[in-house]
């Protein structure tokens, strides 16, 4: 019989949880010439389908430590992931920039330090009497508003990158089983995952993609693995006020830390909230809107059009996110409660250069 690294690209990897990491990981690890297997009870009820997509990767302002290395990695795999993938959809995109914006003159002041510290081409300081101010403080009528621009971050629509990863994946013949992972052990050098429908599927490698529930099939106290759950909402309003045009805003932009993007004339996309708790907090509109010390009334008025929420996992005692190699053929990669879809890439990238020194 062959051994495990003769058969390097034969090596069959299960990957549980299929949320854009499990979908990342499946895209690096079939690009390698892998089998991959992905398993998930419902694809589509997850925090990846929630996310607003916003890459915020060069206006980080740590820039040393695990957090930057894997920014960095994930800003330069971005662009290259995206002309891959535009051959299956020639529409996926980055939109560019990202604006950063706060009303309090503490905060820009360390904004500025570190623009002024990182001599940075992607970054600037946004001039008062730049057009993206003016058209922020007529519409949201301030005049306190300040930020800074980043020419490298940006937004890519998480559904759709999603839809475009199982393009590519139906395209490389991975095979997707629709199913809930409830048991996973050794058996013979090779991992066994159990359904709830009692279906064993065998393995070389497992990949937990799966979140919170990744705990529930490892012993999480010998692995030293905590997750726990961070909600986040995320809402669209359509205001009614011929006076307002949204587009006159720049595409995707934050003020005093929540996420605004508008979406045409009259709706806006805002996001999004932390929340210690599986249920959703129902004073959602105040909560997002109340970002500025007098709303407009435009936004006072606003109608909800859309909300949703999803459930992330955070690291108990640890940071962001966990990868580890807990044991031979067995990797954890989740405990993204932030920057899952920035991260991806970097973190796919991590998981398969630990396969490959694995096999070989
Ligand atoms: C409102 C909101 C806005 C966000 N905005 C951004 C943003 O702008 N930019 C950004 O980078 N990030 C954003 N995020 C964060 C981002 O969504 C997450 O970091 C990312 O989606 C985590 O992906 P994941 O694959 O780890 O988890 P998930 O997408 O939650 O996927 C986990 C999957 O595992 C499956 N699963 C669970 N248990 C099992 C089992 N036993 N067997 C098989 N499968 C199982 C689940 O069904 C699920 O599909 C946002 C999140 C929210 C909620």
């Amino acid at each position: 019989m062959k051994s495990l690294k003769e058969n390097f690209q034969k090596a069959h990897i299960v990957i549980i949880g299929s949320g854009i990491i499990g979908k990342f990981n499946a895209l690096e690890l079939s690009e390698l010439g892998f089998q991959i297997t992905i398993i998930d009870p419902n694809q589509l009820q997850n925090s990846s389908n929630a996310a607003l997509g916003l890459l915020m990767g060069n206006m980080y302002q740590k820039r040393r430590g695990r957090s930057w290395d894997l920014r960095k990695q994930s800003i330069e795999l971005w662009p290259q992931w995206i002309s891959f993938l535009q051959k299956f959809n020639y529409e996926l995109n980055i939109e560019k920039p990202l604006i950063q914006l706060t009303t309090n003159e503490e905060k820009f002041k360390k904004l500025e330090k570190f623009i002024y510290e990182n001599d940075d081409q992607n970054l600037r300081i946004l001039e008062e009497n730049s057009i993206f101010i003016n058209n922020i403080n007529k519409a949201f009528q301030t005049n306190n508003i300040k930020g800074i621009i980043s020419f490298k971050d940006g937004r890519i629509n998480a559904v759709s990158l999603l839809k475009t990863l199982d393009k590519y994946l139906k395209h490389k013949n991975v095979n997707f089983l629709q199913g809930e992972i409830i048991k996973i052990r050794k058996s013979n050098n090779q991992w066994i995952s159990t359904t709830r429908n009692h279906e064993n599927i065998k393995s070389d490698i497992v990949i937990l993609c799966n979140s919170l529930k990744a705990v529930d099939l490892i012993d999480s106290l010998s692995h030293n693995v905590k997750l726990k759950p961070v909600l986040g909402q995320a809402m669209e309003i359509f205001i009614n006020d011929a006076q307002v045009d949204l587009l006159s805003l720049p595409k995707q932009f934050s003020i005093n830390g929540k996420n605004i993007i508008p979406k045409s004339k009259n709706k806006l996309i805002i996001g999004s909230t932390d929340e210690y708790s599986t249920m959703p907090e129902e004073s959602i509109f105040e909560k997002l809107t109340n970002f500025l010390d007098k709303r407009p009334s435009w936004l006072i008025k606003g109608i909800i059009s859309k909300k949703w929420y999803g459930i992330r996992s955070r690291p108990d005692g640890e940071a962001s996110p966990i990868m580890k190699n807990l044991e031979n053929g067995l990797i954890i990669c989740t405990g993204f409660y932030k920057n899952g879809i920035l991260l991806a890439p970097a973190c796919s990238k991590w998981v398969a250069n630990e396969i490959k020194n694995y096999l070989y």
